[in-house]
């Protein structure tokens, strides 16, 4: 290239006469300008074929290939080389001729020097320019190939749209992005490849005549695929969303007002792949990991937007609340791997019951929660309830294990059971364990009833759970009293747990709860720690030793630790056994009877006494009762109060009575609440005696002072303490 480059700054000089070519040579040589010579045409095409000269000075008449001939073949090599005819023919043809083949210029022969020279030069700068040209041509050539290389390979959708909104160009991008070819789309309006929903935002950043900082960038926008050419993707099978930047361009050179407004310049990103990573960000945090299912935060959201929705339509929706029975047996017996491939497979029974709009949810656990919105009947609730216990009730084969589970179904409806999100979940979950509490296997219809029974109080199995973790009980204090002059001779501690919603909580709504779901062990083990606790505080203070008794549980004696637990508790307050009484109910006493036996010996022989509770409510047989190291019954409230005068039921009464001072029993009498019972109690000879007639069970502080002044308080702890029956009273919130 560099060789060619230097021999094409040369002039070459053709004629067959060699004083001419002589003479022609020392003149340019003379004016500066590099030469070389050729003796006929043939010998010039030959040289040219190496080189391309920039000036050739050219006679016509030569032996062998002629001039024109020369010429004939420099125009068909389309080459640039500047061809001056130096020639002595003169004849109009012979100029015409040359000219037509390409000649850049004519001399007459004889040449006139000067003329000759500035000929030469002028072809010298008209062949520099051409070459420029062609130069400046190539660069913009690569440079437009450079861009478009760089358009087209964008993984943008790249447009322009003129003034109309048409397009005027695309990159090929276009083409693996939407399905489209550039041709098909030239001249085609932009709408018609925008989503119907979004052409109002479409309009804006499309037509977008801005410039600078203030052009709409990153607009998220769905733009309607080819799909007969495009696979389709996972969002929507018809639509690509896209994130839009657009401005606006202008013809810098328009001369009236300025600048003008010519069209729009953008591009649109493939969001799919974002999209895609959002959509996954979003689905787990509103989906339940194992199932797949919406979670509770997802579930309660739809909840609140059906609920709005049935307001509005007045229409009737159920939620339902769902709990498989025993589910925690194929837990424990299966391990959580298998558990969690039951939960699955529950999940897609059910599933498989619902219509499309239809929510079902784990809302943890082994439960689920369904929102049927739309019911035309609150009964269709029920024929959904019965499919699904249908289905979950058919054999599971998991693990090579054929295996059965049934589930327990609560159903509340809107507006009956509810208008809010909490009260027709609390509602459909009363009712849920309403179920549980009765057969297990059926569902029930939330009716206002259940919150005042068991139902209610088993419902609170999570918030006691979070009772025992916060320790939101406090322990109260029941003084038992001499019948005859009325001393306090011990105390019952019991407990009461103060919930930070619905108040003050009495332990019969919810120790079965706590004894089922064993959490009465660690609140067992609270309530004694507070005791010992309250005990040594006394203690501490001065005031005068006092027994008192604590409740325990049948679950508790069964831990294998019970009895070391206790003694442990005991000694970390520094009590001493004798001050310490444990009351057991008459069917707690009877379960497992040698074990339990063993550990109230055990006990019994730190001084611990050993109560009856309740007594006559269970087996109502003293035949037993030799077998335990029993030292005091406790004649149940129901008995006592129906002690009314000389009434014939008090004869229940006095057999007890009788019994225990047969057996050498302390006997202490529950739920004393007037005068008449006292008297006669005491005239059957029951010496310690229990109940409001002496002051319900009264907290820390009362009991203080109580024990401090000897004053019986006046007024009962707590008011509803005299109104047993009104305080099972849960209001739902
Ligand atoms: P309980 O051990 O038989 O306790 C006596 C219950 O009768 C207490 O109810 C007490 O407040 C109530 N009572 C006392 N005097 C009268 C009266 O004159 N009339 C009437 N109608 N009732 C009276 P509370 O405190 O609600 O306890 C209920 C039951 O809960 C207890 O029956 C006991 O079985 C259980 N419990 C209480 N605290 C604990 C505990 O710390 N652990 C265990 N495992 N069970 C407890
Ligand atoms: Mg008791
Ligand atoms: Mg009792």
């Amino acid at each position: 290239m560099s060789e060619r480059r230097d021999l094409s700054e040369k002039i070459l000089i053709v004629d067959d006469e060699s004083a001419m070519r002589h003479s022609l040579s020392l003149l340019l040589s003379g004016a500066g300008f590099e030469n070389q010579t050729a003796t006929d045409g043939s010998d010039a095409l030959q040289m040219c074929r190496q080189v391309e000269y920039q000036v050739m000075l050219l006679d016509l008449q030569m032996p062998g290939a002629n001039g024109h001939q020369v010429l004939a073949e420099l125009q068909q090599q389309k080459a640039s080389t500047r061809v001056i005819v130096v020639s002595g023919e003169t004849s109009f043809d012979a100029v015409r001729d040359s000219l037509q083949q390409g000649a850049y210029d004519f001399i007459r022969k004889p040449y006139p020097a000067e003329e000759l020279l500035t000929t030469v030069r002028n072809a010298q700068a008209s062949y520099r320019q051409e070459k420029e040209q062609l130069r400046l041509e190539q660069v913009m050539h690569e440079s437009e190939e450079l861009h478009r290389y760089i358009v087209d390979n964008s993984p943008d959708f790249v447009y322009v749209l003129d003034q109309e909104g048409c397009f005027t160009f695309v990159n090929d991008t276009v083409n693996n992005l939407l399905g489209y070819n550039r041709e098909e789309l030239i001249g085609r309006h932009y709408s018609e490849l925008v989503f119907e929903e979004d052409l109002p935002l479409a309009r804006y950043v499309f037509n977008e005549r801005r410039t600078g900082a203030r052009s709409s960038r990153n607009v998220e926008l769905r733009l309607k695929l080819n799909t007969e050419q495009v696979e389709t993707r996972i969002f929507d099978t018809h639509l690509l969303p896209i994130e839009l930047s657009s401005v606006g361009m202008y013809n810098a050179s328009h001369s009236d007002d300025g600048e003008k407004f010519i069209g729009t310049y953008g591009c649109a990103r493939d969001m799919t792949e974002r999209k895609q990573a959002q959509e996954l960000i979003n689905f787990h945090a509103y989906h339940d990991q194992l199932t797949a299912l919406p979670n509770r935060m997802l579930f309660e959201d739809r909840l609140g937007l059906a609920i709005a929705h049935a307001k509005r339509n007045e229409r009737i929706l159920a939620v339902i609340f769902l709990d498989l029975d025993r589910f925690k047996l194929i837990n424990d017996t299966l391990g959580h791997s298998l558990g969690d491939q039951v939960l699955q497979r529950v999940a897609e029974r059910i599933q498989g019951c619902l219509r499309a709009e239809d929510t079902l949810s784990r809302f943890g656990g082994d439960e689920f929660t369904l929102l049927l919105p739309e019911l035309d009947d609150g009964k269709d609730a029920a024929i959904v309830t019965k499919k699904i216990l249908q289905r979950i009730s058919e054999p599971y084969l998991i693990g090579g294990q054929e295996m059965f589970l049934s589930a327990s179904i609560g159903i509340a409806l809107f507006p009956d059971a509810g208008d809010t999100r909490e009260s027709l979940l609390r509602a459909a979950d009363v009712a849920m364990y309403h179920i549980k509490g009765e057969s297990k296997n059926g569902f029930a219809f939330f009716q206002e009833s259940m919150t005042a029974g068991w139902g209610e109080h088993l419902s609170l199995e999570r918030d006691l759970r979070h009772a025992v973790e916060s320790e939101q009980f406090e322990v109260f204090f029941q003084p038992k009293v001499d019948s005859e002059d009325r001393k306090i001779v011990g105390m019952e501690a019991l407990i009461r747990w103060r919930h930070p919603q619905r108040g003050l909580i009495y332990p019969d709504q919810f120790i079965p709860l706590a004894e089922e779901s064993k959490l009465i062990i660690p609140i067992g083990d609270w309530v004694l720690r507070a005791t010992c606790a309250e005990m040594r505080h006394w203690h501490e203070q001065g005031l005068s030793r006092v027994p008192v008794s604590v409740n325990i549980s049948v679950v508790q004696i069964e831990q294998p630790n019970f009895v070391q637990g206790i003694l442990a508790t005991l000694a970390e307050f520094g009590i001493p056994g004798n001050q310490i009484e444990i009351e057991v109910t008459e069917s707690g006493i009877m379960k497992n009877r040698e074990t339990t036996s063993l550990k109230l010996r055990a006990l019994s022989r730190h001084g611990i006494s050993i109560a009856v509770d309740d007594f006559g409510t269970g087996y109502s047989s003293l035949s037993y009762l030799h077998q335990f190291p029993v030292d005091t019954l406790k004649i149940d409230k129901s008995f006592v109060q129906q002690i009314e005068g000389e009434a014939p039921e008090a004869c229940i009464v006095d057999a007890i009575v009788a019994m225990g001072r047969g057996l050498r029993l302390h006997i202490v009498a529950e739920g004393v609440e007037n005068e008449d019972q006292l008297n006669y109690l005491k005239k059957i000879g029951c010496s310690e005696v229990q109940g409001f007639l002496f002051g319900g069970a009264q907290s820390v502080a009362q009991t203080f002072e109580l024990l401090r002044t000897g004053m019986m308080a006046r007024v009962p702890s707590c008011p509803l303490e005299n109104f047993p029956f009104q305080r099972f009273q849960i209001s739902i919130p």
